[in-house]
């Protein structure tokens, strides 16, 4: 009837997305987990995109805005911060607002490094975090079958989709 109307959706629905570039040496985190030590990405934080692409996931399921407002990229606090930190505050909201999550199904793109071994563990890691149990979340990876800056190496991607159920 196109009336507003302040009744809770027992839905709601959010997307993330990050990329970072990649460098030569330090640790690269992926849903908490460190997956090499022969790359990093160049962040402010530890630049986990797994977690980054989450954090914006849950923001946006209940339009709490996006990752860059509740944690300046500028503010020294954040520097070297652990993403899980970013997760754990973006969770809190949700439940705040009276939702946990149903499911989370996660892309990671990258050309490097060989990420199917890791995918049990990342999945184990991500559920842990979003308070869920292993199968209500899913971890794919794929490349960019050598194209553009991922597909050449020189970045990292991640996109999430999550599904927020009423309390
Ligand atoms: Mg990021």
């Amino acid at each position: 009837s196109g009336q507003t109307t302040s009744m809770r959706l027992p839905f709601r629905v959010g997307h993330g997305y990050d990329l970072h570039q990649l460098q030569p040496g330090g640790k690269l985190m992926l849903a908490g987990i460190c997956v090499s030590e022969e790359i990093s990405p160049v962040a402010h934080s530890d630049g986990d995109v797994v977690l980054h692409a989450a954090v914006d996931a849950l923001l946006g399921a209940v339009a709490a805005g996006d990752i860059g407002e509740h944690f300046p990229n500028t503010d020294p606090r954040w520097a070297g911060a652990t993403s899980s930190v970013f997760l754990q505050h973006a969770l809190k909201i949700v439940q705040e607002k009276g939702y946990r999550v149903g499911n989370a199904d996660v892309l990671i793109i990258a050309e490097r490094p060989k990420l199917k071994k890791h995918k049990p563990t990342m999945q184990r890691q991500l559920a842990a975090l979003l308070e869920v149990e292993i199968d209500q979340v899913n971890i794919k990876a794929g490349t960019n079958e050598g194209c553009d800056a991922i597909g050449r190496g020189e970045a990292i991607a991640a996109d999430v989709t999550v599904l927020l159920i009423a309390q």
